[in-house]
């Protein structure tokens, strides 16, 4: 299947906001946190990569948002697509799902590891999901979709959003640190003990998911996705 490329923003250096649609397509259904796989002709061979969406279910568009990494196969080509040119896709996928929604949820995220959790909550706050977001970044500047994620925390009094970063310059007045230095904080945020998902690189996720093991988490209260 064929996906169109309609608009792009750049959030962050290097990170840049897709808008796609699938023009043999009236609808393209997906359940939020699930990704998409692009594929790619790379030197004759077909290489394959997953990204998640980023965006709710709207119609036959989709929502990306990439980092691109220095030296990979395929995110560079994403960045170099023009206007209107396509890429090869395959269906939604995944499992990475907001499996109770009528449980108390935390979701940890860093850098574009944000993608499938604005998915959901674009979705999911509507409805009264009760929802804290720990994302951690870099800088101030990467903190992707920052605007909205703070309209979202003012319009839906269940979301709390704690932004933090590792290395803040004189401006930056919030927490400071990995994320896994504020679970604690997120964590208590619900009177009773929440759902966690954990979306990013494999080493902070499971540094995530070790320290709420040991905390006598329940496996299936982690739910988690690996983007390396
Ligand atoms: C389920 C799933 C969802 C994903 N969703 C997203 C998404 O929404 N946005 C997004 O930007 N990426 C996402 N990824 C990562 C993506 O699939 C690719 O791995 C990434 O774009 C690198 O591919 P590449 O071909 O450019 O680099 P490759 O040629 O595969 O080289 C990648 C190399 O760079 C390292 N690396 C450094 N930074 C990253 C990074 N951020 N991600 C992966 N590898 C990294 C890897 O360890 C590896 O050695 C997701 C991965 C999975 C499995």
């Amino acid at each position: 299947m064929k996906a169109r490329l309609v608009s792009t923003r750049d959030l962050a250096p290097e990170v840049r906001h897709f808008e796609f649609e699938v023009p043999e397509r009236d609808d393209f259904p997906f359940t939020p946190g699930q990704f998409v796989s692009i594929k790619e002709d790379v030197a004759r061979r077909e290489v394959t990569r997953a990204y998640s969406i980023a965006s709710a279910p709207d119609g036959n568009r989709f929502a990306l948002c990439l980092n691109r990494v220095q030296e990979g196969l395929v995110s560079p080509r994403l960045f170099a697509l023009a206007l209107g040119q396509h890429v090869e896709i395959q269906e939604p996928l995944g499992y990475f799902t907001l499996r109770h929604p009528e449980r108390p949820a935390v979701f940890v995220a860093t850098g574009t590891g944000i993608a499938p959790f604005r998915s959901m909550l674009l979705s999911a706050l509507p409805k009264g999901a009760v929802i804290t977001l720990l994302f951690g970044v870099r800088y101030a500047r990467g903190l992707l979709y920052r605007e909205e994620l703070e309209e979202m925390a003012q319009r839906y009094p269940q979301f709390r959003f704690m932004p933090t970063i590792t290395r803040p310059d004189e401006f930056w007045q919030g927490p400071v640190g990995r994320v896994q230095t504020h679970l604690e904080t997120a964590l208590a945020t619900h009177a009773s003990t929440p759902d966690v998902y954990i979306c990013g690189l494999k080493e902070m996720v499971d540094d995530v998911r070790a320290v709420l093991k040991q905390k006598g988490f329940d496996r299936k209260q982690i739910v988690y996705e690996k983007y390396d």
